[in-house]
């Protein structure tokens, strides 16, 4: 299983990150090994000072293909789920100012937490779709699926022109504004509408 991130797919988080707009989706991957088991606690990595949640919504893949066209793209997808894209915002930022690949503050450990649940994609509308993350008790990020710069068919469709999509395979769909960092003690809450889709406490 892989896991592909998008970057930059909603304009209110790239202006908060004061990065410029792509005309074609920004992807990047993490390792199966970034995947956390719903449930279990985020543990603060020892060589980041400023962890920060991203909260996005997840599309599982549910059949194999590759240079699949956007008309095609909702044969591979059934279930839509939440989850987080950890980020080492302060590592992020030396890859940036370097203009290397930014993996190690991606990639790392237990950086993917994703909900237990998915919904059934007929059960709602894609095109309007909101989800939320509290922090504690307050929520902090509110987004909707009808402000992504790319829609899902578009991200599968331009993703599967360089890479196969397997069955399992997991995309990030990119973060609305509002991201923040994490501390010890934390809990944060993920929504889609009202319904509660994860809960993860950082330690
Ligand atoms: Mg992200």
């Amino acid at each position: 299983m892989k896991i592909i991130c998008i970057g930059r797919n909603y304009a209110d988080h790239a202006k908060e990150m004061k990065s410029q707009l792509s005309s074609e989706p920004i992807f990047f991957l993490k390792p199966d090994t970034s995947y956390l088991k719903p449930g279990n606690p985020f543990f603060i990595p020892s060589f980041s000072d400023n962890i920060h949640y991203e909260c996005e919504i997840v599309v599982k893949i549910c059949k194999v293909g590759k240079n699949i066209s956007e008309k095609f793209a909702p044969k591979y997808y059934k279930e839509i789920g939440l989850g987080i894209d950890f980020t080492a915002r302060d590592l992020q930022e030396k890859c940036k100012e370097k203009g290397t690949p930014w993996e190690i503050a991606k990639s790392f450990e237990h950086s993917s937490p994703i909900s237990k649940v998915f919904i059934d994609k007929n059960s709602i509308d894609l095109n309007n779709l909101s989800f939320s993350l509290k922090l504690n008790d307050k929520i902090v990020q509110r987004g909707n699926s009808k402000d992504m710069i790319f829609n899902i068919d578009h991200i599968i469709s331009y993703v599967s022109k360089f890479m196969t999509l397997k069955t399992g395979d997991l995309i990030y769909t990119g973060t609305p504004a509002g991201v923040g960092k994490v501390n010890i003690g934390d809990n944060l809450t993920g929504y889609i509408g009202e319904k509660e889709m994860f809960e993860v406490r950082v330690k």
